[in-house]
């Protein structure tokens, strides 16, 4: 359900952006999708197909680029990159992090025709 709505989201945004430059069709949509939003990127591809039917969007190919999960360790004050089942810091093992970057999600840029 999660990547449904935001198939959903990414629809509206890239018709909007599309009807805006007078495009017919939109080849391909690239996003940023950070390793801790949880977003799956395979299933994104075929829901995306299903719910593009009939849109200016039908048939765009959704290139997904992951953005590590990168972490500030209040303890020894270093930035590292993690993985998404290890949350602590690798240099001292503290689980006293901040994560700096990993969660977000945003359309990157379009193709249209
Ligand atoms: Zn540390």
């Amino acid at each position: 359900m999660h990547e449904l709505s935001i198939i959903e989201e990414i629809l509206k945004i890239t018709q909007n952006e599309a009807r805006k430059h007078n495009a017919k069709r939109i080849l391909e949509i690239r996003l940023m999708v950070g390793e801790m939003s949880g977003v799956i990127p395979d299933i994104m591809q075929e829901y995306f197909n299903i719910a593009s039917k009939g849109t200016l969007a039908e048939g765009a190919l959704l290139k997904i680029k992951k953005v590590p999960i990168k972490i500030k360790c209040q303890n020894c004050c270093k930035e590292s990159i993690i993985k998404r089942n290890k949350v602590k810091c690798p240099l001292c093992g503290s689980y006293d992090i901040k994560i700096i970057s990993g969660r977000e999600f945003y359309i990157d840029s379009l193709e249209v025709e």
